[in-house]
């Protein structure tokens, strides 16, 4: 079995669902080593070794985040050195993708993105063509660098906990030197509701909110819910394209998603298919989201949310 080697990029306080997918997804295909840029809480330490995590690598440079990827590619092409690392694994986000393309370059890696299922001997199944289609790959080079999507795989502690030690690892300097470097951020105000890929549940609106999130956030909010968007919606500048779920956005796999004013266009199911149970507004009946859901109200979602939320918050 080969060496894995997970990147956990600034985990915080705790470790996200995604990542615990990964971990687990690791221990499948080998011993699982994690590379950690950013702070490592006592917390996240504890949930390593309750994963099996074998060997955690953190950068000699603490300031990675201020060259956009390009110091991150060179510290986990070290660290993939260091672990003897035959398969890496990252997030499916656009930086993992981006991330996994630099490595690919340094390593001489075969790379592998929109990942759904890792077989033991190595062959990735990944989805194509909006979910319509799966197909099956396997890097002919010596090291795989593959990026999972989320919600595929359901995390799993191991067995036996492991004691992982830890191991500084010098990031190589052309990662930093000609690269553009951070010099301002702005600070997003905190929405204060759950991660849309991890969340439970999640309230998305469509061209059919025609410009007022307000219905479907306060239902959100109402729920504990996160609020996701077609692409109508981010593209017509109505809420951030964070929120965008589908093909060219979030892959989402909550418990219950209830889409109000979305058609339900192909590449909109592509990132919200799985979901457990479905609840469709729609003022048209013929609309094709009503085929894969599981409950659906032919109504105004401007009389039907604000409806939702009074009930619920009587509750
Ligand atoms: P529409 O298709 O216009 O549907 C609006 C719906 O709202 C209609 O069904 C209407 O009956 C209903 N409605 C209107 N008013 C009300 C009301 N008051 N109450 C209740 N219902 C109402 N789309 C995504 O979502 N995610 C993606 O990631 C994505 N990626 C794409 C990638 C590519 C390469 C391409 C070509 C397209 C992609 N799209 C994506 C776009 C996709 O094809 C659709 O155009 C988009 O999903 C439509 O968004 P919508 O359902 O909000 O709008």
């Amino acid at each position: 079995m080969a060496n894995v080697l997970v990147f956990i990029d600034n985990p915080g306080d705790a470790l996200k669902k995604s990542t615990l997918e990964l971990l687990t997804l690791g221990r499948s295909l080998g011993e699982t080593a994690v590379a950690v840029n950013g702070d490592l809480h006592q917390d996240v330490s504890a949930t390593l070794a309750e994963y099996g995590v074998t060997a955690v690598f953190r950068p000699s440079a603490q300031d990675l985040d201020d060259y956009l990827v390009s110091a991150k590619a060179a510290y986990l092409a070290a660290a993939a050195g260091a672990a003897r690392a035959g398969t890496v694994l990252l997030d499916n986000s656009p930086e993992g993708k981006e991330i996994a393309a630099r490595l690919g370059i340094r390593l001489n890696a075969g790379v592998i993105t929109d990942v759904v299922a890792v077989d033991a001997d190595g062959t990735a199944h990944k989805s194509v063509l909006a979910g319509s289609y799966t197909t099956s790959a396997r890097a002919t080079t010596a090291v795989s660098v593959l990026t999972v999507k989320a919600n595929n795989v359901t995390p799993e502690p191991a067995s036996v906990a492991s004691a992982p030690e830890t191991s500084i690892v010098e990031v190589p300097a052309d990662g930093t030197a000609a690269a553009a470097r951070v010099t301002a951020r702005e600070q997003k105000a905190a929405s204060g509701r759950p991660d849309l890929s991890d969340a439970r549940i999640v309230v998305a609106g469509g061209r059919g909110v025609d410009g007022d999130f307000g219905p479907v956030e306060q239902l959100a909010d109402a729920l504990g819910a996160a609020v996701g968007a077609s692409r109508a919606a981010t593209d017509a500048g109505w809420i951030s394209h964070d929120a965008q779920v589908g093909q060219t956005g979030k892959t989402v796999s909550p418990q219950l998603y209830i889409s109000a004013g979305i058609s339900g266009a192909i590449q909109q199911k592509a990132g919200m298919q799985t979901a457990k149970v479905i609840v469709a507004v729609n003022k048209d009946a013929e609309s094709p989201i009503f085929e894969i859901a599981d409950f659906g109200i032919i109504g105004d979602l401007f009389d039907v949310l604000p409806q939702a939320t009074e009930e619920i918050k009587k509750r």
